[in-house]
């Protein structure tokens, strides 16, 4: 069993904050055990992993390191909790989401303050991801209270019928570090708002911002069980993944992340099958047509390209530039990045680009960067590792490049910005097309018959037209081919979590 803990003994648990960075965290929301079954527990063998600052490599603090064991006694607390969550009237649960996203609003900066140094991202940035993130359970409170049924005409004269909708019952929650609080609101505020009950498994490297939900859900008066965090270390993730996404008692998966990763989750959910939401890489293509205002399309650019230095899975990874704005576009971006983008540690005033996750993400640009250049690929400006620090990478803008090139292929998931140069709009709706995903794509052009033959086209969930920056609360978030399965957020999102009973009254 685990050791239970009153709350307020959380911050005597082993918490080792060894770098004076944590120690300016909020300790009100600093949290190092798991929350399970409404108490804060530890693993039954004391074991922990560190959480790191990827700006200066400091430890931040340890957590407990989850195993099966407890995985699946926190099965256990959800489907417990989901008899009563799913017979709370729907009015009941709207009000706690929305007390749930008051709090997270009266301690917005507190919540910023632990995205920034557990992720990296600029403190500003950080701010925009709470405001984002706290959406999510407000639009959802409301939402809770529009679940409707049918009532449905048969040809039969005796008969009437039905549609109910029913929470599915206990969700799985996979979430990912580039955004550590609003890709768990994103699935937690519908799952909630359904009458389903959850279990967070957080990124190893941004567990802070869910346990600190888990504060403030505990504060809100969520029922114990309904929200529960098993936070644990990148060794234990297949372990704690597989009891997570195989035990009967779990219905649903939901999970953000690499493709790689999710077909694994999605062999786990075939066995018993479980319903899932996979939301998974991308590969988006910005187009600029010769017809595009050259200047919104290179500020859209910048925007798409590198808010939080290039690792969200809706970021261009690709740009496709048409010959007649080509060399335009390309030095008007160049001098844009030079003169609007900072890099240096997220809590300093005017940074713009924080660190990248770890060393791998780095070294993964760093291959890209190195591929295309050997290849025949032109350094517009950066092109190398920051000497800021050891995560860091100057934005880059590469040309001259080709479709044979690594950062072409792949997602590059850092500050590099590769533009290829075309010819046609056949050519371009081609190489867009040519990937075996589709998250999101853009595209720049004020040809009011080529706007919508290529939002058409576009193989892709989500299309920017003249806009870098398309994420909404109130709008439909997933894609197509392998970035995923179902969508989130907006009127849709709800459903993911619903299952369509229908009832058939006979013999009238
Ligand atoms: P990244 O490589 O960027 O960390 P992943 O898809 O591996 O992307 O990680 C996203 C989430 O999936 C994280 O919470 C991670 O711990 C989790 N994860 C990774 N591998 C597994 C696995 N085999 N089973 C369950 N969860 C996993």
């Amino acid at each position: 069993m685990f050791s239970h803990l009153p709350v307020s003994g959380i911050l005597k648990l082993p918490c080792r904050m060894s770098s004076s960075l944590a120690s300016a965290l909020p300790a009100s929301l600093l949290r190092s055990a798991a929350y399970i079954g409404g108490s804060w527990v530890r693993s039954s063998d004391s074991a922990t992993f560190p959480v790191v600052d990827p700006a200066t490599g400091a430890e931040l603090v340890q957590v407990t390191d989850c195993g099966p064991k407890e995985c699946r006694e926190t099965v256990k607390a959800a489907a417990g909790a989901f008899q009563v969550w799913k017979e709370v009237p729907s009015k009941e649960r709207s009000n706690l989401l929305r007390k749930w996203y008051d709090l997270m609003i009266q301690n917005k900066e507190d919540l910023a303050r632990i995205i920034t140094a557990e992720n990296g991202k600029p403190t500003k940035e950080a701010l925009g991801e709470i405001i984002y993130a706290a959406g999510f359970l407000e639009w959802f409170s409301e939402e809770a209270r529009r679940i409707y049924g049918d009532v449905v005409s048969v040809p039969m004269k005796d008969r009437r019928a039905l549609v109910l909708k029913q929470p599915v019952g206990v969700a799985t929650v996979i979430t990912p570090w580039n955004f550590p609080s609003a890709m768990i609101t994103r699935k937690v505020g519908a799952a909630l708002a359904a009458g389903c009950t959850v279990i967070v498994k957080p990124a190893e490297d941004t567990p802070l911002s869910a346990l600190a939900l888990a504060e403030l859900a505990h504060q809100a008066g969520i029922p114990a069980g309904v929200y529960n965090v098993v936070p644990c270390s990148r060794e234990k993730a297949p372990a704690v993944g597989e009891v997570l996404c195989t035990d009967p008692s779990v219905a649903k998966i939901s999970f953000t992340g690499s493709t790689a990763t999710g077909k694994i989750l999605l062999r786990h959910a075939a066995d018993s099958v479980k319903r899932v939401s996979m939301e998974l890489g991308g590969h988006a293509p910005f187009i600029v047509f010769d017809s595009a205002n050259v200047d919104k399309a290179v500020a859209g650019a910048l925007a798409s390209k590198f808010r939080n230095s290039g690792q969200t899975c809706v970021c261009t990874n690709r740009f496709l530039v048409q010959k007649g704005i080509h060399d335009v576009f390309v030095k008007k971006l160049a001098a844009l990045i030079e003169k609007d983008l900072h890099v240096g540690n997220g809590f300093e005033e005017g940074v713009t680009q924080g660190p990248l996750i770890n060393e791998r993400a780095v070294e993964k640009v760093e291959h890209h960067v190195r591929d295309a250049v050997s290849q025949g690929a032109r350094v517009e400006t950066g092109g190398k590792r920051s000497t800021y620090g050891k995560n860091f990478y100057e934005p880059t803008l590469l040309s001259n490049v080709t479709t044979k090139m690594l950062c072409s292929r792949e997602e590059t998931f850092g500050p590099l910005a590769p533009v290829i140069k075309f010819d046609t709009e056949e050519e371009a709706m081609a190489i867009a097309n040519s990937a075996n995903v589709g998250l999101a794509g853009y595209f720049y052009s004020q040809d009011p018959a080529q706007i919508w033959r290529v939002a058409e086209r576009l193989e892709v969930g989500m299309v920017g037209v003249n806009e870098g920056l398309l994420s909404s609360v109130e709008c439909p978030f997933g894609g197509v081919k392998q970035s995923g399965l179902g969508r989130e957020g907006s009127k849709y999102g709800i459903d993911e979590y619903l299952e369509v009973k229908y009832v058939c009254f006979g013999g009238l």
